[in-house]
């Protein structure tokens, strides 16, 4: 089963993703993350991105779709996954389409997650990140046990670079330019599912798993 989650940036998509991939026991892709890590760890894919990241933009489609479906042909995928941030415009979603057909497969289903635009700024504005496993953290939706510590890993958490003002900007910009389309894209195909993202992480994650079809939300939060 290959599913993608797609929303505004700071809708929860990746918390989410990384719920209903738990939920469903599949294997969980997140562009932005492989990005993160590439630029953490300072090889040229990360400098690359690096740049476009920091400004809001999307890092050009070349070089992300070649990175993204590298990852989905590694064995871990091949019965299906969870893709998160990819694709993020119309180019990537025919990519993708493409290269799975090439092995009979298809995207099954589609999750919209929609919240207001002042709670979308409210999440940006508050979020942490741990830069070495990535978890997702919030000042005041999802705080970590320990004050700017990782709950899994003890890593000291961090802001993400691109959550300044003028980045959160210019990627709604983008959003709404290049990654809304695919609402209609993705609808037209009879794959979208729309779910409500306002209220907290647990309940919001118990509607993505119903629409989904899974049975009933067991992810256990943190520790
Ligand atoms: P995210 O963690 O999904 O918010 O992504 C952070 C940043 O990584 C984005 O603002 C882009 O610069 C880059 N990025 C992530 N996924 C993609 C994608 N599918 N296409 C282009 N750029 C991406």
């Amino acid at each position: 089963m290959y599913i993608i989650f797609l929303g505004a940036p700071g809708v929860g998509k990746g918390t989410q993703a990384a719920i209903a991939a738990w939920e469903l026991n599949l294997a969980h892709i997140a562009s932005g993350d492989l990005f993160r890590q590439a630029a953490e760890q300072g090889t040229e894919l990360g400098m690359q991105a690096k740049s476009y990241m920091e400004k809001g933009m999307l890092v050009p489609d070349e070089i992300t779709i070649r990175m993204v479906l590298e990852r989905l042909s590694a064995p871990d995928y091949e019965s299906g996954a969870i893709l998160d941030g990819f694709p993020r415009d119309i180019n990537q979603a025919e990519a993708l389409d493409t290269a799975l057909a090439r092995q009979a497969k298809a995207i099954d289903k589609v999750v919209y997650i929609k919240v207001g635009d002042e709670e979308l700024l409210r999440r940006l504005s508050g979020r942490w990140v741990c830069p070495s496993c990535q978890a997702p953290y919030h000042i005041t939706n999802s705080p970590p046990k320990v004050e700017g510590r990782c709950d899994r890993c003890g890593s000291k958490l961090q802001k993400r670079p691109d959550d300044t003002a003028e980045a959160i900007k210019k990627r709604l910009e983008v959003y709404l330019a290049q990654t809304a389309p695919l609402i209609d894209y993705y609808r037209r195909a009879g794959k979208l599912l729309e779910v409500d993202g306002e209220g907290g992480v647990d309940e919001v994650g118990s509607r993505v798993v119903s629409a989904l079809g899974g049975g009933e939300f067991a992810y256990p939060r943190r520790g």
